[in-house]
């Protein structure tokens, strides 16, 4: 398998991307919502990478050794439009779809800022095409926008803030569990590290303010998009703080 798997809550597991190509780590919240597809995935990556490894094979292989099975996903939640974070959204979609007993086909839904899905019309084909893949359907039902976001009911409700930081690619958002301290940064801020802005629609000028925005906020566990060699999860309220204060001084 080529995912680390993480458990960090009962209703939180990292997949850490740990293969020689590129991918997104992927995120899980399992068992929150109600119905036949409880679990809640944010980016699920790349379906193969550059270096042909089956990215998406690996973490279906290592959810399924924490018990849970990609079918049963019924919201998918891309932080971007980036191929390395969305490219197994449709078919995750696809492995979802099920008739239920009046004939009404369902199947996952997929959640995205409306300016990730505005940037994705007109530059996702074009992304895709850089590194060599067909582009992928994303049909989002739900238009993501800043503020909360209430999933699941009662003692299963995880209760999540959606943040606007663009920069890194038109629409980017950062997830925030104040419950937990928790924050999903995407390609926002890594371990040591921010996201590069040389992709169409980037900006060095507007990272720094999103990065300057979450920086504020109370974080136990920052929960990047990729891992640098100084690692993957930032953990501790300490070390988050240092690697705020890091990577200001970089940009
Ligand atoms: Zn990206």
């Amino acid at each position: 398998m080529l995912h680390r798997s993480r458990k960090l809550f009962d209703n939180l597991y990292a997949y850490i991307w740990s293969g020689q190509g590129n991918n997104a780590h992927t995120y899980l919240f399992p068992n929150v919502l109600r119905g036949e597809r409880p679990h809640i995935i944010v980016d699920p990556g790349l379906l193969v990478d550059e270096m042909y490894e089956g990215c998406f094979d690996s973490l279906t292989d290592a959810m399924a050794n924490d018990g849970f099975k990609i079918e049963d996903i019924g919201l998918i939640i891309n932080t971007h439009t980036h191929p390395d974070h969305c490219q197994a959204t449709e078919t995750i979609v696809e492995r979802s779809t099920r008739t239920d007993g009046k004939g009404k086909i369902n199947s996952a839904v997929v959640a995205i800022t409306k300016e990730a899905d505005d940037y994705y019309k007109v530059a996702g084909e074009r992304m895709f095409n850089m590194f060599g893949m067909k582009v992928v359907k994303l049909d989002p039902l739900i238009y993501l926008t800043e503020g909360d976001l209430s999933l699941g009911k009662d003692d299963k409700q995880v209760n999540l803030t959606v943040i606007n930081t663009p920069g890194h690619s038109p629409g980017s958002i950062c997830l925030y569990w104040p419950d937990r301290k928790v924050l999903i940064t995407g390609d926002l801020v890594f371990n040591g590290s921010v996201g590069r802005t040389d992709f169409p629609g980037g900006s060095i000028t507007v990272l720094k303010e999103s990065i300057e925005r979450v920086s504020k906020l109370d974080v136990e566990y920052l929960l990047p998009g990729h891992s640098t060699e100084m690692g993957s999860i930032v953990e501790g309220k300490r070390r988050v703080e240092q690697n705020f204060r890091a990577i200001k001084f970089i940009i």
